[in-house]
């Protein structure tokens, strides 16, 4: 049942969103701000979820001397101890889960189960901190030197900038955020002006923590706001030592040269052109299952959707077959009701880009095989919905070498499987890859030195769908970063090396001798 209107309205209340929201936040505190005012419509059918008075640059200005001040503070805070109130911050998660989702549902068109998902990713990051807390370890090494101890010490970076893109509104927050409280940084968070209430109703349910455990004011900071007062301030701030910035390859050019030029650091996580190769030796009802839910989950708008399908010519019908049969049954329509499995395109102009590129497609000789219509009529007429596409082309396409950020797969057809490797690594972003065969060879060199070049590589896996215990993250032009899972936490951290002598002689490494006499 789509959502009524007291029902919407009760769900913001418990949430804490009010019709205008102040767009910036040290945590315990919500800033007045003096920027103009942005409405958020939700891109399901429209209907205004409420307002935001963004932050100004002066507004931005307090909430980054918030986080400069009370890194002071934090960074000597117990890591245990920050884990724990990270810990309570995942429990007030987990409480609200039903209620965030839903809201993620409604600001980014997500369906109901990927709403819930994304807020269960955010719990999920946070129990992975916690555990963080207790193992934030450096080696210890033996000393050339006769009596003298070397071993490396990791601490707190400083106040962590992070920019966030419309299709996960919270939980890249949530990577990067529980990650760095546990590591003992600050935290200053841009999300993306498309799907502002969900940053504003994350603060506000870590907002009530943070009192609770008389956390000061600067820990967790928000700032929502335009390019030019926020964005560029905070790429180009001398005190935001590390900056994580995840959106679109042109936006990661921009951030990233603005910090490499202050000789900052950048945590890239952009763009993909994820592929699946499908071999002769694939279990097709298994690859089936996970293209469609790689290709279409998100309306085709996750960074690890799959773009391309390198198929072996012998089963290039079959499989296509198989995938248009599945994509007629897929129910397009409100993301909120049950059984809907696509919602929305985020805006208009996501619409125009889709519907553009598969002009170009036409125009470099692709062929559309199925779908790629505008739909009509209803709760159609007053969102961006479309029937998700497959068509014919080739990599070297200009068109296939793009992300476009829709849901459209290119069917590729291969006869050798170096030639399927060469396509798959023939993009310039290298984010997720998978490949479906039941061939333990093909399965190895796929993941091999010359197999994949992508930062996420599975087997009769999806592309999408990443769990949250390992490093996430893309090669190439997808920008090198990685967070979240394994020792991604390595750099929210500065690293020491430290040498202690306790002889009573000052014997030099390389055994060089500067003896006075
Ligand atoms: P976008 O690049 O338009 O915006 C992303 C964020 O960057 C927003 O908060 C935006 O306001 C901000 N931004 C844009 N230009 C900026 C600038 N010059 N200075 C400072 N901030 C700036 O991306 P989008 O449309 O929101 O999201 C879709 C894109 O994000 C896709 O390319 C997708 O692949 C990518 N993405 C990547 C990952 C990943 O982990 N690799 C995850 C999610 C999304």
């Amino acid at each position: 049942m789509p959502i009524s209107g007291n029902d919407l309205r009760e769900l913001l209340e418990r949430l804490g969103i009010t019709d205008l929201n102040e767009g910036a936040s040290t945590g315990v505190e919500w800033l007045e701000c003096r920027g103009g005012i942005i409405q958020s419509l939700s891109p399901i059918d429209g209907i205004p979820l409420g307002s935001i008075r963004q932050a100004s640059g002066d507004d931005y200005e307090r909430a980054v001397s918030a986080a400069v001040q009370a890194f002071e503070q934090w960074r000597m805070v117990p890591a245990p101890r920050r884990g724990e109130i990270v810990r309570r911050l995942g429990d007030a998660f987990r409480s609200c889960k039903r209620d965030l989702g839903l809201l993620v549902s409604l600001e980014s068109g997500k369906i109901r189960s990927e709403g819930e998902g994304e807020v269960q990713e955010v719990i999920d990051i946070c129990d992975f901190a916690v555990g963080q807390s207790r193992m934030l370890y450096g080696l210890t090494m033996h000393s050339e030197r006769p009596r003298h101890r070397m071993y490396e010490q990791w601490h707190p970076l400083g106040p962590v900038g992070v920019i966030t893109a419309f299709n996960f509104p919270v939980a890249v927050w949530a990577w990067n955020a529980m990650i760095a409280l546990v590591a003992g940084d600050t935290v200053l968070w841009k999300p993306s002006s498309k799907v502002p209430l969900c940053a504003v109703a994350a603060m506000k349910i870590a907002g009530r923590v943070l009192d609770a455990c008389a956390v000061p004011p600067g820990v967790l900071n928000l700032v929502i706001g335009k390019r030019e007062d926020v964005g560029d301030l905070l790429a180009a701030d001398h005190r935001i030592p590390l900056l994580s910035a995840t959106g679109s390859v042109r936006m990661g050019r921009t951030v990233g040269r603005t910090v490499m030029e202050r000789l900052g650091r950048p945590l890239l996580e952009l763009g993909g052109n994820n592929a699946v190769i499908v071999t002769k030796n694939a279990d097709l009802r298994l690859a089936v299952r996970a293209i469609v839910f790689g290709a279409v989950g998100t309306a085709g708008q996750r960074c690890t959707t799959i773009r391309r399908l390198i198929v072996e010519r012998s089963i290039r019908d079959t499989l296509v077959d198989m995938l248009i049969n599945a994509y007629r049954q897929i129910r397009i329509g409100n993301p909120i009701d049950e059984g809907v499995l696509m919602g929305p395109l985020i805006d208009r102009h996501a619409l125009k880009a889709m519907q553009e590129a598969l002009e170009t497609l036409r125009l470099q000789g692709g062929r559309i095989l199925y779908g790629g219509e505008i739909l009509s009529g209803g709760i159609y007429d007053r969102g961006a919905y479309v029937t998700p596409c497959i068509a014919e082309a080739r990599n070297d396409f200009p068109i296939v070498q793009q992300e476009t950020f829709a849901p459209i797969l290119y069917v590729i057809a291969f006869d050798t499987f170096e030639e399927a490797i060469a396509c798959h690594n023939g993009v310039p972003q290298g984010l997720s890859s998978s490949i479906f065969t039941r061939d333990i060879r093909e399965a190895e060199w796929f993941l091999s030195h010359q197999g994949s070049d992508c930062g996420i590589a599975n087997v009769n896996v999806s592309t999408s769908g990443a769990e949250i215990g390992g490093a996430f993250g893309g090669e190439k032009d997808t920008g090198g970063g990685r967070e979240a899972g394994s020792d991604a936490w390595k750099a929210y951290m500065r690293r020491q090396t430290t040498t202690i002598n306790w002889s009573e002689e000052m014997p030099l490494a390389q055994g060089i001798r500067f003896d006075l006499d």
